[in-house]
């Protein structure tokens, strides 16, 4: 690699790195047949990381999704989590004691 496109892939890894929000994260999993589709879990995230999506689930209702480029945004804060009435979605937080 000469020294110009060694530059270039040293600057493109620190723009990755800086583009990359930094605390706690996590990642919903969203059990989409359990899902009343009553946007909860959407209208309460701070971080706004949750959308309904156009999908049907069994029950005929459409559940969350991660908007596309949050997938980096969630905080772990455990609130879609704590305020889903049928327990279809939670948290785990990414590099913590709940990470499988
Ligand atoms: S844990 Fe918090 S930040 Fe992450 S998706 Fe749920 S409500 Fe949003
Ligand atoms: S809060 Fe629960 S039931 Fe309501 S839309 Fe979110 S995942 Fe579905």
């Amino acid at each position: 690699m000469t020294h110009a496109a060694k530059g270039k892939e040293d600057s493109k890894e620190a723009a990755q790195a800086a583009a990359k929000p930094k605390g706690k994260r996590g990642r919903v999993v969203i059990s989409k047949d359990k899902c009343k589709g009553c946007k909860w879990c959407v209208e309460h995230c701070p971080k706004g990381v949750l959308e309904t999506g156009a999908e049907f689930n069994a029950k005929a209702y459409h559940y969350p999704r991660v908007k596309a480029g949050m997938e980096d945004a969630c905080i772990a804060c455990g609130m879609c989590e704590l305020i889903c009435p049928d327990f279809a979605i939670y948290v785990v937080e990414e590099g913590g004691k709940n990470d499988a």
